[in-house]
């Protein structure tokens, strides 16, 4: 099962800096030797060994436990030998310059992953789930990515693939007839199959998105006037002291970022500058990069002084946003009203107070609900940018497939397309360079 490659991959696999333990992993048909040479001996497969860490002469570099895991049975599907050490900088560089003199070249970026994925050890989806896993800054991230590696994701697309493939071989046993010798019967049969797996294509979008949120997370803008309260309610939202409060307008001059989680799911909150008309040179440029901010977010928080109510300035500044991205009317400083106070607001809108808490945790909740988030029992699998375009194709192929029901080889080569769509999630059909760009941006060693 294992394809022999040219050479042996050697890279140091643990963090850089001081730890307590520190590995240098090595895979490829040299592993027997330099596992001969590094430690005297082949250790037994797969049990821990202690061992001498040896130069060329013999003298001691470090010591430490070495494990072998002949192939196919190892992480790549080659022969690996992993060197478990101290965590030291210079002991792990001695280390890994001596599997280097000894025929081992440097790992590039994810190419233990990308062997993996060569030697048909995990498929694409869960191979760049290596790295997610990796790269996961929030728990429930971390579990989905998890959910990813064990192949939840990749079962659903196999799952879609299979369909597809009844689909395709009932349509494509009736190319070889003319188009008049297809009944009602298998009409209807097409149909049903086929609105069938636009459903289970649709189900598994819609988790797919769960997961590239969590992966992504969501740009949340909030605009408003100066002084309603951004900064205070970006504090709030944070946990910490972020952004600058202060009681004169416009002090907001820039664009404050602050990555957040609410349950799990990051959200990058953009504090933009107090939205309106200035003299100041440099608070004007603060209003354009504003501007710039809101055309790129997800959501907008409109924020409101419930003291005032929604003031003319605010209808300035909401005829100003974009009339393509959802926003959510929030008013602040309800602290400063009797509790049944109306806002007339024509629209739904949220109450808070940023000084006193009161309805931050609805707010959390509206905010995940207005980028999409739901709770899931099963959970979601972490999804990447180019999971979804590909969900996305296969799906536009069957609406395409649909319109053309009663055209045989019209509908096969619909068919043909939606699967081809999906085969690029897991890497059946992927081109080199994007093999390339996705193993380039895990780190070395893994
Ligand atoms: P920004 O210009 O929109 O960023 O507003 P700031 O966050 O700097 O707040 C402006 C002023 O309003 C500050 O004096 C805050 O202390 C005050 N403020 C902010 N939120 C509240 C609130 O919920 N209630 C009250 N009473 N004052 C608030």
């Amino acid at each position: 099962m294992s394809l022999p490659s040219v050479d042996t991959i050697a890279a140091i696999a643990t963090a850089q800096g001081r730890g307590g333990i520190g590995v240098v992993r090595i895979s490829g048909q040299y592993v027997k030797i330099i596992a001969g040479e590094v430690i005297g001996k082949l250790p037994d497969a797969r049990h821990a060994t202690r061992s001498n860490f040896t130069d060329k002469n013999g003298d001691i570099l470090d010591q430490g436990i070495a494990l072998f895991f002949p192939a196919p049975y190892s992480y790549t599907g080659e022969d690996v030998l992993e060197l478990q050490g101290h965590g030291g900088t210079a002991v792990l560089q001695l280390v890994l310059q001596r599997c280097l003199d000894l025929g081992a070249r440097l790992a590039q970026p994810g190419e233990f992953t990308r062997r993996a994925f060569l030697n048909n050890k995990l498929d694409l989806a869960q191979a760049e789930s290596v790295a997610d896993l990796i790269e996961a800054n929030t728990t429930e991230a971390a579990r989905s990515a998890m959910r990813s590696l064990r192949g939840e994701f990749s079962i659903a697309i196999h799952g879609l693939v299979e369909e597809l493939i009844q689909l395709r071989m009932l349509v494509e046993a009736m190319l070889d007839f003319s188009e008049e010798e297809v009944d009602a019967l298998d009409l209807k049969r097409r149909s049903l199959l086929l609105s069938s797996l636009r459903s289970h294509l649709q189900l598994t979008l819609d988790t797919a998105k769960q997961g590239n949120l969590l992966r992504e997370g969501a740009h949340v803008a909030i605009a408003g006037q100066p002084n309603v309260g951004k900064s205070s309610l970006l504090n709030r939202l944070a946990g910490e002291d972020v952004a600058l409060v202060s009681e004169i307008p416009g002090t907001t001059r820039d664009v404050i970022r602050q990555a957040i989680q609410i349950r799990g799911v990051p959200f990058h909150i953009v504090d933009t500058a107090g939205l309106r008309e200035s003299e100041d040179e440099v608070e004007s440029m603060g209003i354009a990069r504003a501007y710039q901010t809101l055309h790129r977010a997800d959501l907008i928080l409109l924020l409101l002084d419930a003291s005032k109510g929604l003031t003319a300035q605010d209808e300035a500044i909401i005829a100003e946003l974009p009339t393509d991205i959802p926003r959510l009317l929030v008013f602040n400083k309800i602290d400063l009203l009797g509790d049944s106070a109306d806002l007339s607001a024509s629209v739904p809108y949220i109450r808070v107070s940023a000084k006193t808490g009161a309805g931050i945790d609805e707010l959390r909740n509206k905010l995940l609900e207005a980028v999409g988030w739901r709770d899931q029992e099963s959970g979601a699998f972490m999804a990447r940018e180019r999971h979804l375009r590909a969900l996305k194709l296969a799906h536009t192929h069957l609406l395409q497939a649909q319109s053309v029901l009663d055209g045989a080889e019209l509908f096969a080569e619909e068919l043909r397309l939606a699967q081809r769509a999906l085969n690029e999630i897991t890497g059946e059909f992927t081109p080199d360079d994007l093999l390339g760009e996705i193993f380039s941006r895990f780190c070395i060693g893994k």
